[in-house]
């Protein structure tokens, strides 16, 4: 058994050999796809850029809407990412994690931005989601489509790791190439 996506999310999976922790590069996000038994996982780790444009606390509710709506289209993975319909595979858990979370605010009635944000500086902040399907037949996990170039149009290229059962590889998708071969 393959024990990955436990913990820390850039430390707990099991890179290729020779692979090395991606670095932030704005338009450029990382995929690690992972099927193991019949539990499809997929991780994204996104610099903030690529989804909202900027990358710092919002400052006003434009840039708060940007936020829920990339939180908004990351909780729904079925648009993002096209699984072969015969492998039966049914969403159990989907999670985003923001630096600035939107969802629930209204209720608030006020911010709760924790957020260390430094204006002048130059930092940088990503998003990372985390899915996972069961799947009736995943031998049928023979590719998948991958849309976020779709979602997110300032995303121009996707690091891809795999894990499977034929072994782990590395891709890179971009937006003439989308089809991720597992
Ligand atoms: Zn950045």
């Amino acid at each position: 058994m393959i024990r990955i996506f436990v913990g820390a999310l850039a430390a707990g999976f099991m890179l290729p050999a020779g692979a090395q922790h991606a670095p932030h590069a704005h338009g450029v996000a990382d995929l690690r796809v992972a099927i193991d038994g019949n539990r499809l996982q997929i991780e994204l780790e996104s610099p903030l850029d690529n989804l909202v444009g900027f990358e710092h606390a919002p400052r006003d509710a434009k840039q708060r809407a940007a936020l829920a709506r990339a939180e908004a289209r990351l909780r729904d993975p079925g648009k993002l990412f096209v699984v072969p319909a015969t492998a039966g595979c049914e969403l159990k858990e989907a999670a985003v994690e923001s630096p600035w979370p939107q969802a629930g605010k209204a209720e608030h009635g006020h911010d709760h931005d924790h957020g260390h944000d430094h204006d002048g500086e130059a930092t940088h902040a990503d998003m990372h989601a985390h899915y996972a399907w069961e799947c009736a037949k995943p031998a049928a996990l023979k590719e998948m489509g991958v849309n976020l170039f779709d979602a997110f149009p300032r995303l121009h290229q996707v690091r891809v790791e795999t894990a499977t059962p034929g072994g782990q590889g590395a891709s890179v998708l971009d937006k003439a190439h989308r089809k991720l071969e597992l």
